[in-house]
């Protein structure tokens, strides 16, 4: 038994019938039930540039706007939109170093992000100078 790495309420575990076959725990719960509910992930339809969730698979506003300015060679990939509880997450990993905490998405995006050929924009000093990189 192990208890939720937010709140720190008790998890009880649910078996999957993989589980039950094989007697052998296949997913380490970091999150309650209740914790894990506040996380809203993207669901098939969203922005193809920057995966917004929306209504429709057709390009957001905000890609169009930053392409109508000359930016034609970005694209983003989220699992996740970013709400509350991903601000009060990013807010105790990061700026509070709670590094256990990495271990909350650490399977979902090893298997769920796809790895990508892209150019990265790095803006530094307020757009004074613009550095690109491929990898
Ligand atoms: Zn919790
Ligand atoms: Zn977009």
């Amino acid at each position: 038994m192990n208890n939720c790495l937010l709140c720190r309420d008790e998890i009880v575990h649910e078996l999957t019938p993989q589980e039950i076959f094989t007697g052998k725990k296949i997913k380490q719960d970091f999150l309650c039930l209740r914790c894990e509910a506040e996380f809203h992930q993207i669901k098939t339809l969203h922005c193809p540039t920057c995966f917004r969730q929306q209504d429709k698979s057709k390009q957001c506003p905000d890609c169009k706007y930053w392409q109508a300015l000359g930016y034609h060679n970005f694209k983003h990939q989220a699992i996740f939109s970013y709400n509350l509880a991903m601000h009060d997450y990013f807010k105790r990993y990061k700026r509070y170093g709670d590094y256990v905490l990495r271990l909350v998405f650490q399977t979902l995006s090893t298997t769920s992000i796809t790895p990508m050929a892209t150019t990265f924009y790095l803006c530094t000093n307020a757009e004074k100078s613009l550095a690109t990189t491929t990898i």
